[in-house]
């Protein structure tokens, strides 16, 4: 995508071609502009488009640009946080109703992609927390009483049954969610803008917006060589925010996350490691992450920026790491590589806030935009259109915090994930 391999790699070269879109070129009224082609904008102009409203989505670059084009494809339930720390942090009604929401996330995707025929290489056989010695399991053992005292079917398993799921006997446990499961993130962003467009809405790709301005009828949001004018501004820019709202890229500190797949494996080798095909990633502070596509490639991450020296010093952790997980791999060559970034708040919870009069965005997904986005961009439609109030929402409204330091902050991450990888392996 904007011709840079490493941007969206692999997904870029194996997901179905996005619908055609242009610049927007005119003035075009609708009843709600949406800024960004995500799957938080997408998902709320479809919705939106489904009910019968007018939604125009502007898009700075592409569909799927963002996170959503690069990520690793776990379709996860629930947050980062554990949890019991929802409720503490945001009081019990919006606590438990965000945890139920997004518990059933993977089910409103996976219905989503069925009910519009998606091409998505979507698997629902869960996916795997994997624990990295005592304190991993620690940690895996707390988050299945938590959830399992909500009636989530999820499931710790013992160092054996991780060995015989996963294909290595490196991990002391693992927490197996059958809620969740894996997509191919870009045909899954590019399937919603489809769907989107199928029911209704407009699509404008290559249109930065530049400014938003009100008026006694409403907003007149400003491209480069156009408009629209709405009642309602969603802004589904997150991680990537470009102007003009910029207070949502200031409450977030970028995290690089890179992804690097492998050429498609043989066919035995293939059945030696991850024989149910679920989605993994570990319980260690610099994280890694692997998974297949649908054509056998094993796609391995962590935390780094692919540029610079991060790029040979990651690629040579990749190695490394897939040798100690599964010897059987050999020398196995590397197919594709890309990398983007995560928007982390302070607390590691997702924002909902009312940026100006009838202005409304959620944002910062701490690395869990699949779900979320799906289901966030779902009930800012229902927003919007008055089918629920601010008062139903899963979050609390709040004001744009900006973080302190951010720019230190990121040069930290970025080379701490170089210093962490250059000799150490998975
Ligand atoms: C490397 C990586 C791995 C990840 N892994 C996972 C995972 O496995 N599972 C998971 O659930 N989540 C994962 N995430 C997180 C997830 O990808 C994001 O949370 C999610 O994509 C956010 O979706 P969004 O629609 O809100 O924003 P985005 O997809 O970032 O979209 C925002 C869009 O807004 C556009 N934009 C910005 N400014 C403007 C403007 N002024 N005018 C018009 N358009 C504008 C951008 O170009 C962009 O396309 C990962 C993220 C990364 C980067």
């Amino acid at each position: 995508m904007l011709d840079d391999p490493r941007s969206h790699g692999l997904w870029e070269r194996t997901a179905p071609p996005a619908p055609v879109t242009a610049a927007l070129n005119d003035t075009i009224q609708s009843d709600v502009v949406v800024v960004g082609a995500g799957f938080t904008g997408l998902s709320a102009a479809l919705h939106l488009a489904t009910n019968g409203v007018r939604v125009v989505v502007l898009e700075a670059a592409e569909i799927g640009f963002g996170g959503s084009g690069r990520n690793v494809g776990l379709v996860n339930a629930g947050l980062w946080t554990m949890p019991d720390d929802l409720p503490e942090a945001l009081g019990p009604v919006h606590g438990e109703r965000l945890l139920t929401l997004l518990g059933n996330a993977p089910s409103v995707v996976f219905d989503l992609v069925e009910q519009h025929g998606i091409a998505c290489e979507a698997t629902r056989t869960g996916t795997l927390h994997l624990g990295v010695g005592k304190k991993g399991t620690a940690e895996l053992t707390e988050r299945a009483r938590q959830w399992q005292a909500r009636d989530a079917p999820v499931e710790l398993l013992e160092r054996a049954e991780t060995a015989r799921k996963v294909g290595t006997s490196h991990y002391a446990s693992a927490l197996l969610d059958r809620r969740a499961g894996t997509i191919q993130p870009l045909a899954y962003v590019r399937g919603l803008a489809d769907a989107a467009l199928r029911a209704g809405a407009t699509i404008h790709t290559r249109s930065p917006v530049t400014g938003a301005v009100e008026d006694g009828a409403g907003w007149r949001v400003e491209t480069p060589s156009g408009a629209v004018t709405a009642q309602w501004v969603i802004v589904a820019t997150n991680a990537y925010t470009a102007r003009p709202w910029p207070e949502i890229r200031e409450e977030v500190v970028h995290l690089p996350y890179f992804n690097i797949a492998t050429v498609p494996l043989s066919a035995n080798v293939r059945s030696s490691i991850l024989p149910e095909r679920q989605g993994c990633w570990d319980t260690k502070e610099v994280l890694s992450s692997f998974r297949f596509d649908q054509a056998g490639r094993l796609v391995i991450g962590s935390v780094g920026a692919l540029r610079g020296s991060g790029t040979a010093i990651h690629r040579r952790w990749a190695r490394r790491s897939l040798q100690r997980l599964f010897p059987q791999l050999g020398d196995i060559a590397f197919e594709a590589e890309w990398y983007g970034k995560i928007g982390m708040t302070a607390d590691s919870l997702p924002r909902f806030h009312r940026l100006a009069n009838r202005v409304v965005s959620f944002s910062g997904y701490n690395g869990r935009g699949i779900g979320p986005g799906t289901v966030f961009g779902q009930v800012l439609a229902q927003l919007v259109s008055g089918q629920i109030g601010e008062d139903d929402l899963p979050l609390p409204l709040t004001q744009p915090e900006p973080q302190r330091f951010r720019g230190a902050r990121e040069a930290y991450y970025e080379l701490g994930a170089q210093i962490a990888h250059l000799s150490s392996r998975v």
